[in-house]
């Protein structure tokens, strides 16, 4: 049994969310305990098995400058920086969760992300240009959709940092100890349950318990039961510990459900992928996301999207989504040689599984779809197509005419060999139904009061992600609420004594 000890506030999670929330806490003097359910090297959550892209307010180039270092001049002087404000973040975060997002909540991610990525900067958080958002042209990278910056060597790097500076600072962590159950006093949190690897509970008490655990995405009988059943397939996509569990005990201590339990946020994947995130193979290699550039065939040799109706950002997640609902939870992403050069990194790497081929007859085959309705699939589309300019970097219009589904962007015959097949299935990232909080982070019960003691961060956050969510606001979400959450837990117990 570890010592009896008594911490002002414990954090239950080590993924971006419970980091940000143990820093900020320890950085104001609190004493601070990190559980963690898995052991050490399964540390960081889903936010280890990121890409590290982090959406942020930054207003234009100098603000972007603030943030990644090693940005010269001269490279800076090659940049086409579209303008990106509070304003613009809120709408594409309203756009994207069809106007549902909790003002409060979505007010305070995007109002704080500013000032969120410059303490994590503070905190030695380190950040890069990020090459997946722009397109180049006559030596003029035009950057667009909001997200041009990432952590330096994606997740692990994001989490790396804060884990260094979480040790600096005095944080205790605790592997292979999952929270199972919230203590409660006089109404007010005073500790958490601790199972240990004996299989016994103990009591750690504390002051304020942060909840930073997760949504249930890695729990397949939850999944089935709220998202539906063809979710039993879904890959999981990141942390396999994600079952849940912080909802569960914040619902017993009082608190109430909040968001949309049938949502999540999904993505297409390798149909080959590890059925959970595989730790000896980081960083988010295996989604498949250039599908704007080409077209999307089920088992059949069917389309069943619009693969250009926006940006990646705002589909990807639907679109994994459509993907579980064809047959055998299968489609093929479709690029022909003139836009296979343009694809993302990942499609690059040995870990991806591609057919090719130099004649579409043969690249069914090799697919298993029927050949007749491949090539018929491909020759309307063809057909349908309209002149145009095309171009990458914006909504180019460039669309089919006559077919349905639609090709609204960026509509290029499909005819210069050779052909590439990429299987792809879907894989959840995470749920988008959790807890009710406020923008103190505090966790709230029916009568929208706070649950004393208790706040939540991160995927734990009910009534900000809808239907979607504009990519890199996970990671701000984490960031920005798992701040608030530790300053928060914090100032609750100022007039208590702080060990
Ligand atoms: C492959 C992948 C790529 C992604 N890419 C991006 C991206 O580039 N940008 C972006 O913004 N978002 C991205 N996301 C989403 C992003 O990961 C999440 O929005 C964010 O990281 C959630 O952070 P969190 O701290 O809430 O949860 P997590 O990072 O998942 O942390 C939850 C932690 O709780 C622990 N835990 C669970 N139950 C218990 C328990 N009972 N006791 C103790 N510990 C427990 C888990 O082990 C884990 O450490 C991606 C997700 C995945 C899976």
């Amino acid at each position: 049994m570890k010592d009896e000890k008594h911490f002002d506030v414990v954090v239950v999670g080590t993924g971006n969310a419970a980091l940000s929330a143990a820093v900020s806490a320890s950085e104001k003097g609190a004493k601070v305990l990190m559980l963690e359910k898995g052991p050490e090297h399964k540390r960081g959550g889903n936010s280890f098995f990121t890409d590290g892209a982090i959406r942020f307010a930054y207003n234009d180039l100098a603000g972007i400058k603030r943030i990644v270092d090693d940005l010269s001049e001269a490279e800076a002087s090659k940049i086409e920086m579209p303008e990106y404000d509070i304003k613009a973040f809120h709408e594409d975060l309203m756009k994207v969760t069809k106007r549902k997002s909790k003002p409060e909540l979505a007010e305070h991610l995007v109002s704080k992300s500013y000032e969120t990525i410059l303490w994590m900067k503070e905190q030695g958080v380190k950040f890069i240009m990020n090459e997946n958002q722009f397109f180049e042209k006559d030596g003029t990278k035009t950057f667009w959709g909001g997200l041009p910056v990432k952590t330096d060597n994606k997740g692990i790097g994001l989490v790396e940092a804060l884990f260094e500076k979480a040790k600096a600072n005095g944080v205790e962590i605790w592997y292979e100890s999952p929270a199972v159950k919230l203590e409660k006093k006089n109404g007010e949190i005073s500790g958490v349950q601790v199972k240990q690897s004996n299989g016994v509970s103990v009591v750690v008490p504390a002051k304020s318990v942060v909840l930073a655990c997760g949504g249930f995405e890695a729990d397949k009988k939850k999944r089935m039961e709220y998202l539906g059943d063809e979710w039993e397939e879904a890959v999981v996509r990141g942390s396999e510990y994600n079952t849940g569990d912080g909802i569960t005990m914040a619902l017993e201590a009082g608190a109430v459900r909040a968001g949309q339990y049938d949502g999540c946020h999904a993505h297409t994947t390798d149909y080959n992928a590890p059925r959970v995130g595989d730790y000896s193979k980081p960083g988010d290699i295996y989604k498949k996301s250039s599908y704007p550039l080409g077209l999307i065939v089920n088992t059949e040799g069917k389309r069943f999207v619009d693969e250009g109706a926006d940006f990646r950002n705002y589909t990807y997640a639907k679109y994994g989504k459509e993907t579980l609902k064809q047959p055998d939870h299968k489609a093929f992403q479709l690029y022909d040689s003139r836009v296979r050069p343009m694809l993302r990194v990942e499609y690059d790497l040995e870990e991806a599984t591609v057919f090719k081929a130099d004649a579409l007859e043969e690249l069914a085959v090799k697919m298993g779809v029927p050949k007749e309705v491949f090539l018929k699939t491909i020759s309307q589309y063809n057909d349908a197509v309209q002149d145009g300019e095309y171009n990458p970097s914006i909504k180019d219009g460039k669309s089919t005419q006559g077919i349905s589904p639609e090709k609204t962007n960026w509509a290029l015959k499909f005819d210069k060999a050779p052909f590439y097949a990429y299987p792809v299935t879907c894989g959840i990232t995470f749920t988008f139904g959790a807890v009710k909080v406020n923008d103190k982070a505090e966790v709230l019960d029916d009568s929208e009061q706070p649950v004393k003691g208790l706040y939540a961060a991160g995927e734990m956050v009910g009534e900000l992600f809808y239907h979607n969510y504009p990519g890199g606001s996970g990671l701000m979400s984490g960031s920005v609420f798992g701040r608030t959450a530790g300053m928060s837990a914090v100032e609750s117990i100022r007039d208590k004594t702080l060990n």
